[in-house]
């Protein structure tokens, strides 16, 4: 097994008001060049849990960090306007909550956090705040909520 110290939260930044099912994200992502999907989890709206890549693969998620980390990813991230937005539904948050604690019952010392939070902190005070943040995804704290 690969070591993990991060476990990354994404969106898949499709409007929540379209299905993006995992079928058209992985024909995305083979489109991209990447062997399969990039994440290692997919929750659709209707709060399943698709398995999407081995856990002992390297993921293809986040660039720099995909050796240690695993990446899990919503369908949504954006409103009915095209605009950024937390837009899980009940059953995601909680199978997002549920697979967490799976995770973390098997791997320890592992660092939750948001794929916005590992953007670059370009004035260096040790704080990746949001006028940094190279995307909105996932748009919502993971800090605070998990
Ligand atoms: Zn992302």
């Amino acid at each position: 097994m690969r070591r993990i110290d991060h476990i990354i939260y994404h969106c898949s930044a499709t409007r929540a008001d379209c299905d993006y099912p995992v079928e058209a994200l992985h024909r995305d992502h083979l489109s991209r060049g990447f062997k399969g999907i990039g994440y290692h989890f997919y929750i659709t709206r209707n709060g399943q849990v698709h398995a999407t890549r081995p856990l002992g693969m390297d993921g293809a998620h986040c660039q720099g960090h995909n050796r240690h980390s695993i990446g899990i990813c919503y369908e949504g991230g954006l409103n009915s306007e095209g605009q950024p937005a937390d837009t899980r539904t009940a059953a995601q948050r909680e199978a997002m909550h549920r697979l967490t604690a799976q995770l973390l019952r098997r791997f320890h010392n592992v660092r939750l956090c948001g794929h916005r939070d590992l953007s670059p902190d370009r004035n260096g005070n040790g704080e990746v705040e949001p006028h940094e943040w190279l995307k909105q995804c996932p748009c919502f704290d993971v800090a605070k909520e998990l």
